[in-house]
């Protein structure tokens, strides 16, 4: 195994397993030192030990659509995105709050939960299972995004690590063409600018780190719109500065958790300390594990994973480690044939 190899891998394996690692954790206070971090499940979905949740189901889906070959970016292939998160959150226990209603904006309105993850087969719109296609996506997260003022969660960061394995061939343009295609992603769900720009900002990083092995967040800074180039610098600049739980209260909003998992990936030395201080801030402690270790896994490789989490990582549907990795290793290939 190559190392680039080994590092693009370590992204879809490192983000999944954050996000079985902070399951537990969720919506939880910060866990400080000295007290372990274990990947034991339970929290409030009553996860498996290893178990992933929406972070990575959600991942799933884009990992496949590299792993088909072709444009991720095409519309065909976003239809095929939309149509495959819909079915997943026929049953899914745990879908965020904006994804859900965007998914269900996708047909006829009905009364949304207010809260994240109350929403059971009784408030499952009728519509679920019919064709669902990008643009009624993209105009659904629009409708969501007028209707409550805001749309930057971070439910479109959480998903973009396997996006990255279509862009590692290190080609000319490559770089611009996987920043294009992140944004796309972002878009189907959150219509607000800074949920595309983090997404642009950790794809842009994780791929440098699968050719380099070098973590460098401000490369996609050139790739945003030049009006946000200075906020997001700055934002940057005091999550250098910061430790993870300085964001524990806010990390749901896609900055916050942006700036927890880049503090815990710049403090870390190893891609298990990634995942660990990761989880540790709290709050929405999947997520940004899951965030941090698509980066932190590109930076120290899928090798460097533990093995007793790799035994127990599996989730949606119904696949385990060896699934994402052989998943991975298709992604990898389709996109150099
Ligand atoms: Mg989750």
């Amino acid at each position: 195994m190559t190392n680039t190899h080994d590092r693009a891998v370590g992204a879809v394996l490192g983000s999944a397993a954050g996000d079985a690692l902070g399951a537990g954790y969720e919506f939880k206070p910060a866990v400080p030192e000295p007290t372990p971090i274990r990947m034991a499940g339970g929290g409030s979905f009553g996860w498996a030990p290893g178990e992933w949740t929406d972070d990575t189901s959600m991942a799933v889906p884009i990992l496949r659509t590299v792993a088909r070959g072709g444009d991720p970016a095409s519309e065909a292939a976003l239809d095929g995105l939309v149509a495959a998160w819909s079915s997943w959150a026929v049953n899914a226990p745990d879908v965020g709050i904006q994804t859900r209603n965007v998914l269900t904006g996708l047909g006829p309105r009905e009364p949304v939960p207010a809260r994240r993850g109350a929403c059971g087969a009784a408030g499952r719109p009728s519509s679920w299972g019919e064709a669902h296609t990008a643009s009624h996506a993209r105009a659904s997260a629009r409708q969501e995004h007028d209707y409550k003022g805001q749309s930057a969660g971070n439910g479109s960061l959480m998903r973009t690590a396997p996006l990255v394995l279509g862009y590692v061939t290190g080609a000319a343009d490559e770089e611009r063409e996987l920043a294009a295609a992140a944004r796309a992603i972002s878009d189907l769900t959150h219509y607000e600018s800074d949920a595309g720009d983090a997404c642009v900002l950790w794809c842009v990083a994780i791929r440098h780190a699968v050719l380099t092995g070098e973590l460098d967040v401000r490369r996609g800074l050139d790739l945003i719109d030049p009006s946000s180039r200075d906020v997001w610098a700055e934002r940057l600049t005091t999550a250098e500065q910061s430790e993870p739980v300085d964001f524990t209260d806010s990390n749901g909003w896609v900055v916050s958790a942006l700036q927890a998992a880049y503090a815990a990936v710049r403090r870390s030395d190893s891609l298990e300390d990634a995942l660990v201080r990761a989880v540790r801030t709290g709050n929405d402690t999947d997520t940004v594990a899951a965030i941090a270790g698509g980066l932190a896994g590109a930076v120290y490789g899928a090798s460097a994973l533990p093995a007793a989490w790799r035994e127990l990582l599996h989730g949606w549907p119904g696949l385990r480690a060896d699934d994402l990795v052989a998943l991975s290793e298709q992604a990898l290939q389709a996109r150099r044939a």
